[in-house]
């Protein structure tokens, strides 16, 4: 056991932090107002490997592993959660082809992604269901050598972007659930104009529209009627670059924490003299270390797994643990900055909104707490 990081990975961690401190930083007012990130964002984080950094080389990504590609998108979402959502959501559906998809489907569609000129997304939430696949309700039917897809897919991140959508639908000859990849933008498909998120402002998030949606029977993602091990893959690959994006909110909250314990003055002193700032203090740093280990240990069991319903159990655990340490610290962050912390102009505010994110979404906690206690007592 060695937790230390690579050479290579404090590079690309350095890499990361570099590029998020000069060429984000400066946008992120620009992307909080405008709910959107800026395409020159989008290059550069692909010119950084960010979109491929977990894929292998053989398909146009880094092969640099899970555990480095959550060291690196912390950094990302330390500075923005916007442009960490993304590549985080286009992992999740890259990661799934690549885990599932044929030879064929790989070359056609992993190549253009790794390289940031095509984004992924993974869509199984839908109006009726967001934790219980088996509410889905999109169809597919079978027509000669296509599939016709029908339905609405609700909060799809990355849903403008052209690229392929790893989409779940209810096949109506078997009645069980196929994944199928579908070409954004193909006839048929079209968005509902973006939600607006409470936090990580900038993230692509809309519904989408499947309206006799054509595709290939080719573009069958694994076997047909056997989708579910795909979406259970899925929600629990998702996990691993959610916790980096909450692991970075809560880094920024740390420094935030502690460079206001030392500017706020009280009767001419900083407030980081007085105990009760002291121990908040300590609280957040013990959070960060801890959800760190657990964040990165994560990517690592992701790199060697073979069984995902063990590393289902395992990116449950480390989910609630992350998301939640994230929310409680930013929580007493705020507190230290007394009512600051409210007032939109100080930075802390908006990590409070990013840091209430995560406990929501790529499965509720109380589902990860049920995952976790059915593996326990009824395995
Ligand atoms: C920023 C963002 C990005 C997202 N990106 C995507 C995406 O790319 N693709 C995608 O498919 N989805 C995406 N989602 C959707 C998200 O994953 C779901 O919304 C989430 O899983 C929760 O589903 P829900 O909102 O329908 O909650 P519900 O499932 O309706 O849960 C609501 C409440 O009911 C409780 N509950 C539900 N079922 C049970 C049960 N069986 N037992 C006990 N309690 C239960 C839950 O604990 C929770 O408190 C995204 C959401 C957000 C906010």
């Amino acid at each position: 056991m060695d937790f230390t990081l690579t050479k290579e990975q404090l590079l690309i961690q350095k890499m990361a932090r570099d590029y998020a401190e000069q060429y984000i930083q400066p946008l992120v007012e620009r992307i909080e107002s405008e709910n959107a990130v800026p395409k020159e964002v989008i290059e550069g984080l692909a010119e950084l490997d960010l979109f491929g950094m977990p894929m292998p080389e053989a398909y146009g990504g880094a092969g640099a592993g899970y555990d480095t590609y959550v060291v690196a998108l912390e950094q990302i979402a330390r500075i923005s959660c916007g442009p960490a959502m993304i590549i985080s959501a286009h992992t999740l559906g890259l990661g799934a082809i690549n885990n599932f998809g044929t030879e064929e489907q790989k070359q056609r569609y992993m190549p253009k992604c790794c390289r940031g000129e095509h984004i992924a997304s993974f869509a199984f939430t839908e109006p009726g269901t967001g934790s219980d696949p088996k509410q889905i309700t999109t169809t597919a039917v079978r027509d000669g050598n296509h599939f016709v897809i029908n339905g609405t897919k609700r909060f799809i991140s990355n849903g403008t972007y052209p690229g392929p959508v790893v989409l779940f639908a209810r096949d109506q000859e078997n009645g069980k659930i196929t994944a199928f990849i579908v070409e954004k933008f193909c006839e048929g498909y079209s968005v509902s104009k973006p939600w607006e998120k409470v936090g990580w402002h900038g993230g692509d998030l809309v519904d989408i529209y499947l309206k006799n949606v054509r595709i290939p029977a080719e573009n069958v993602l694994g076997e047909r009627g056997y989708g579910y091990p795909i979406l259970q893959y899925g929600i629990a690959f998702g996990k691993i670059g959610m916790n980096a994006i909450a692991l970075g909110t809560l880094l920024a909250a740390y420094e935030e924490a502690v460079t206001y314990a030392k500017e706020k003055t009280h009767r001419g002193e900083p407030i980081a003299k007085f105990q009760t700032i002291q121990l908040r203090i300590a609280d957040i740093a013990m959070k960060y270390e801890a959800s760190r280990w657990v964040a990165y240990r994560l990517g690592c069991l992701a790199n060697q797994t073979k069984d995902y319903a063990d590393f289902a159990r395992e990116a449950a655990m480390a989910k609630v643990i992350v998301a939640e340490n994230a929310f409680s610290a930013t929580r007493i962050a705020l507190d230290i900055h007394g009512s600051y912390g409210l007032m939109t102009d100080y930075k802390i505010s908006r990590l409070y909104r990013d840091a209430v994110m995560g406990p929501q979404i790529e499965g509720v906690i109380d589902m990860q707490k049920i995952i976790v206690a059915g593996s326990i007592l009824f395995k």
